[in-house]
């Protein structure tokens, strides 16, 4: 006699699988799911009961894979609200000034409220962008913060300046986890220009030790207007640095060259739109970029981007190509909704794990329910995850077969307790930023 499987989602109402290029919606079927994986989905027609631990009723529930945020700085979630009046420059200064007050303690607390939000809005994997990691107690203190949490994370790590052996040591940290993580080497965090012999010396020597650990790297490139002359895209090919497990962030303003460069070296794209819009740094070329056949995920970016929300992520990745192509086509509900799932775990190296809803899979999975004012008619399930939800609509969320959000409530970790404790942490946080202007 078979054991019994550890989790029955019975009788979704639409199972959007993210399967294939084009959109599969099954209906009315059954998801069964055995230790972290996904045994079988089953439509509920064909059974007349299956016994497992524990069923949950998902009846007139969209079920979609668990959300993938290829890009995220949760250390800077204590940041929200800073500098809106600011480009990319002028955010940098404005976030520098916060981030001097922001020790290990805080760093805890600012990524705790960041798992929070994550299981919240339904992310099951992301990549957390440690760039400002330049001390060995920061990034100890954003490992202790996800220890025990289900999300399948892709930690990048900026080793301190010199001592890029301590890759080695958090390569082995993550290593020895039983929950899945990964490491990639933030070699700088700005891809450096061609003009720039220091930098470049810098980021090679850095990209050495990953390449000896045998990891990827990141980085942020062509965010802005300004980073075009210094022919970043070149700088990294001539390093070697551009290969299939390297991940950029942004390529805003990519020429046609770069984009055929990154893609020959099959080299993964993470788009982060809010962050961009919010920046004034301009749009992604996403029809070319994903037309060369370049893997692109979606990303949240930091504080700048204001919530780590991938619906709101999607839905602004689609409205930003069509309004400034005028192409309704140039973006589909189903184009942002793949970028937050199959094609983002794909751009992590996380393509056969996690990213669609299949037999074998990690069982990563969002139940939504339409039950809302603002939803409740489901007319088109696919076009309606992007276009009509939010996070209160996320009722259940799975990561790796455990229930980590229920009935609309996390239970995965306390909330009430990570937002009581980050509030005391950053008691009047600002007024200690921001002593002069205070006065004023
Ligand atoms: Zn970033």
């Amino acid at each position: 006699m078979s054991p019994l499987p550890d989790l029955l989602l019975h009788n979704v109402g639409f199972l959007v699988t993210v399967s294939s290029e084009n959109p599969v919606v099954h209906r009315d079927v059954s998801i069964v799911i055995s230790g972290s994986e996904i045994c079988d989905v089953i439509p509920v027609r064909t059974i007349s009961r299956v016994d497992a631990r524990v069923t949950i009723d998902c009846s007139g529930l969209i079920a979609i894979p668990g959300l993938v945020n290829a890009h995220h700085h949760m250390y800077q979630t204590c940041l929200r609200g800073v500098g809106a009046l600011d480009n990319l420059g002028g955010w940098f200064r404005s976030r520098e000034r916060f981030l001097k007050h922001v020790g290990p303690e805080e760093r805890f607390h600012s990524v705790s409220l960041a798992h929070l939000e994550l299981l919240e809005n339904g992310t099951t994997c992301v990549c957390e962008f440690g760039s400002n990691n330049r001390d060995p107690e920061s990034i100890d203190s954003t490992i202790e913060a996800l220890n025990d949490s289900l999300l399948a994370l892709v930690l990048a790590y900026a080793p301190p300046p010199g001592a890029a052996e301590d890759l080695t040591r958090i390569h082995s940290t993550l290593e020895a986890s039983s929950r899945l993580r990964r490491l990639l080497c933030i070699p700088g965090p700005v891809a450096p220009s061609v003009h720039d012999a220091p930098a470049m010396k810098e980021f090679s020597a850095t990209s050495e030790v990953a390449n000896t650990l045998g990891v990827g790297i990141s980085t942020h490139i062509l965010e802005s207007q300004g980073d075009v002359a210094g022919r970043p895209v070149d700088a990294l090919r001539q390093l070697g640095c551009l290969n299939e497990h390297t991940l950029l962030a942004h390529m805003v303003h990519a020429s046609d060259s770069d984009i055929a460069t990154v893609a020959a070296a099959d080299a993964a794209v993470v788009h982060n739109p809010l962050s961009n819009m919010r920046l004034a740094s301009g749009v992604i070329n996403l029809p070319a970029v994903r037309g060369a056949g370049i893997r692109v995920g979606l990303g949240t970016d930091g504080a700048c981007n204001d919530a780590a929300d991938m619906f709101e992520t999607m839905k602004v990745a689609m409205g930003l190509q069509r309004a400034t192509t005028r192409d309704p086509l140039s973006c589909t509900p189903y184009d942002a909704l793949r970028m937050a799932t199959r094609e983002g775990a794909a751009a992590l190296g996380l393509g056969t794990i996690t990213g669609s809803i299949e037999a074998g899979k990690r069982a990563d999975i969002v139940l939504i329910d339409p039950d809302s004012a603002g939803f409740t008619v489901v007319n088109d399930p696919v076009a309606q995850v992007v276009l009509n939800t939010t996070p209160s609509e996320v009722r259940h969320v799975i990561a790796a077969g455990e229930v980590v959000k229920r009935d609309f409530t996390v239970v995965a970790v306390d909330p009430n307790e990570v937002r009581r404790s980050a509030r005391d942490c950053f008691r009047e946080f600002a007024d200690r930023v921001r002593p002069l202007e205070r006065e004023i």
